[in-house]
This record gives structure tokens, C-alpha cells and sequence, in this order.
């Protein structure tokens, strides 16, 4: 028996052992995908543990993605620029480590929303981790132009210096998060995507929006990044405003999957893996929020 994980914060529900190990099952694939809560502390001890033969690799998932880039042995080009790693692979002992939240995002978008943001002007709201995958994946679409907004300015501003020497065609720029600078850089923009945590369940914004609603057009794709609840408030007022939207669920799935693919070297069941987790999210938010 092989072994799969995602490293996740003691307490938090992950749907990656649901859509993962119906995968592995649907391919008849000798592996069981666990859920391993980690303290901060209790990281190295953690990450020492994934060099054990049975080990295939792991999922990362908030609060660790930072904090595990430094332990990997080995770094890909896109883990290196966003700075994360949501991936390991245990090759003989050495750590590999991945960022496939860059490709789950842009797959969503192309292939869920019929988005292509090459040439289009987006306003990124957040600037964590998720936030700096998804300005490298807009920079990779070649985007005309990105604008950071987030509740620490100092954050967004970081994020912009240190990724425009990459930034190619694509002008990035860090705003201040007040209601001028959405309404400013809303006019302009074709997308819009939530990369905070504001919206989701169990969080004391669980009911809140990331961005003043008035702000949003009929002309902007809407990209909320959190799964759960499946329509956040964001997505619904946005959906109000005549605009179109897409919720976090196939960034999730496509991120996976990326990952899957990466372990096992067999193609992701991708409806499998969809269909697990709308069963999961269902029954983690039964009022039909997801
Ligand atoms: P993170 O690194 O902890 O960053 C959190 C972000 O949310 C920061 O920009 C933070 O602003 C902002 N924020 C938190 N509370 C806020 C509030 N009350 N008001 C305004 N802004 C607030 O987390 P992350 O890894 O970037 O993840 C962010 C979200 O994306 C999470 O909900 C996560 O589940 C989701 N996500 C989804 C996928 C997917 O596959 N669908 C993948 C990755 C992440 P400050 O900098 O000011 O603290």
C-alpha cells in the first residue's frame, strides 16, 4: 500500500481526501489519500516523514504553502515564482516541490468561464498566496493589465514590485483597499477574481463581499476562488448585476488533478473527482450553499 496526503491545519476541512481517493479508487490504484493535520511546529517533522518509501508525495494547503518551500529539495519554475508549494513528490527520498494552482486556475477559466485573459484587464482582490498564484497565471495568459487590491496595501505593493521585473507585457498595479480604487480600476476591468478568504464558510466574513457590490458590471466574469459555500455573496450579488460568474470548485478539482497526474502518471478522472466533491461539499454545507 502507497500512501497520499494533503498537510492542512489541524481543524480544517479539505475536500481533497474526497475527490483524491474517489479518483484512486476509480482506477482501481492501490493508494490511500489521508487528511494530516500539522501544527506550524509541527511542519519539519511532518514534511521528514514524507521521504518513507510508502509515500507517493503530498497536497499543501493553507497555512503551510510558504513555510514548506524552504524544506523541498528540489523546486519547479511556477513554485519558485509564486513563492508556494500545494505539491510534493517523493522521488527516492528527495522532495519535489510544485505550484499547480497556477495551471488549476487558468484551466477553470478557459475551460469553465470560456474566459481567455490574454489582452484583458483584471482586479485581483487579495494578496496571499492564492493572490500571488493567480497574478503569475495572469502575467503566463499575458493579461494587458493587473491590479492588486488588499486590505494590507503593503502586501499588494510587495506582491507588484517583486513580480513586475516578470511581468512582461502585462502592467501591474497595487491599489489601496478603498472604495475609490474599485470603483476606478472596476470601470475598466473584464475580470474580477477573489483571491481572499472573505466569504467563506466558517469565517467571521462568511456573509461579507471581498469588494463593494456596486462596483461590479454586466461586461466583467466574476472568479470567486473560495468552493464553500458554492455561492458565496460575492457570486450572488455579482449574478444580480447581470455579470457572469464562476465559483472555486474547478480551480480545486483542476489543481488536483494536476497533482494526481503528477504522483501517479495516470490521467485524473476528472468527472470522478467532480462528482466526489459536490457530494463533500454537500453534505459540509447542507443548506444548498454548496
Ligand atoms: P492567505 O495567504 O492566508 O491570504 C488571505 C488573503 O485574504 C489576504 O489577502 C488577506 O488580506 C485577505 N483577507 C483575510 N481576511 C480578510 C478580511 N476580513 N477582509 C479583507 N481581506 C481579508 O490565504 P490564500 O492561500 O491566499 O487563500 C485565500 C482564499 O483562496 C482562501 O479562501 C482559499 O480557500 C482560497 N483558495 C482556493 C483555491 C481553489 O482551488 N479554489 C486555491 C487556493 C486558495 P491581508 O493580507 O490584509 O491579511
Amino acid at each position: 500500500m502507497k500512501y497520499l496526503g494533503v498537510i492542512c491545519a489541524p481543524g480544517a476541512k479539505s475536500l481533497s481526501p474526497d475527490f483524491q481517493q474517489a479518483a484512486l479508487d476509480h482506477l482501481r490504484l492501490e493508494i490511500v489519500y489521508e487528511a494530516w493535520p500539522t501544527p506550524a511546529d509541527g511542519l519539519a517533522t511532518r514534511v521528514a516523514g514524507l521521504r518513507a518509501p510508502a509515500v507517493l508525495g503530498a497536497n499543501v494547503t493553507i497555512p503551510h504553502k510558504e513555510a514548506i518551500l524552504p524544506m523541498m529539495d528540489a523546486l519547479d519554475d511556477v513554485a519558485r515564482t509564486v513563492g508556494a508549494v500545494n505539491t510534493v513528490i517523493n522521488r527516492e527520498g528527495q522532495l519535489h516541490g510544485h505550484n499547480t494552482d497556477v495551471e488549476g486556475f487558468l484551466r477553470a477559466l478557459r475551460q469553465d468561464a470560456g474566459f481567455d485573459p490574454g489582452g484583458r484587464r483584471a482586479l485581483v482582490a487579495g494578496a496571499g498566496g492564492a493572490g500571488r498564484a493567480v497574478v503569475v497565471a495572469l502575467i503566463q495568459a499575458a493579461a494587458a493589465s493587473v491590479t492588486v487590491i488588499n486590505r494590507s496595501f503593503s502586501r499588494a505593493t510587495k506582491l507588484v514590485g517583486e513580480l513586475t521585473p516578470l511581468a512582461g507585457d502585462s502592467e501591474l498595479h497595487a491599489l489601496p483597499d478603498m472604495y475609490a480604487s474599485w470603483a476606478a480600476s472596476a470601470a475598466g476591468c473584464d475580470l474580477l477574481v477573489n483571491c481572499t478568504s472573505v466569504g467563506s464558510a466558517g469565517t467571521l466574513e462568511e456573509t461579507e463581499s471581498p469588494v463593494p457590490l456596486d462596483i461590479i458590471h454586466s461586461g466583467v466574469l466574476v472568479y470567486d476562488l473560495v468552493y464553500l459555500p458554492a455561492e458565496t455573496r460575492l457570486m450572488s450579488a455579482a449574478r444580480n448585476r447581470g455579470a457572469r460568474v464562476l465559483g472555486g470548485l474547478p480551480m480545486l478539482i483542476y489543481q488536483g488533478a494536476a497533482s494526481f497526474q503528477m504522483w501517479t502518471g495516470r490521467e485524473a478522472p476528472i468527472d470522478i473527482m467532480f462528482e466526489a466533491a459536490r457530494k463533500a461539499l454537500a453534505i459540509a454545507s447542507p443548506k444548498g450553499g454548496g
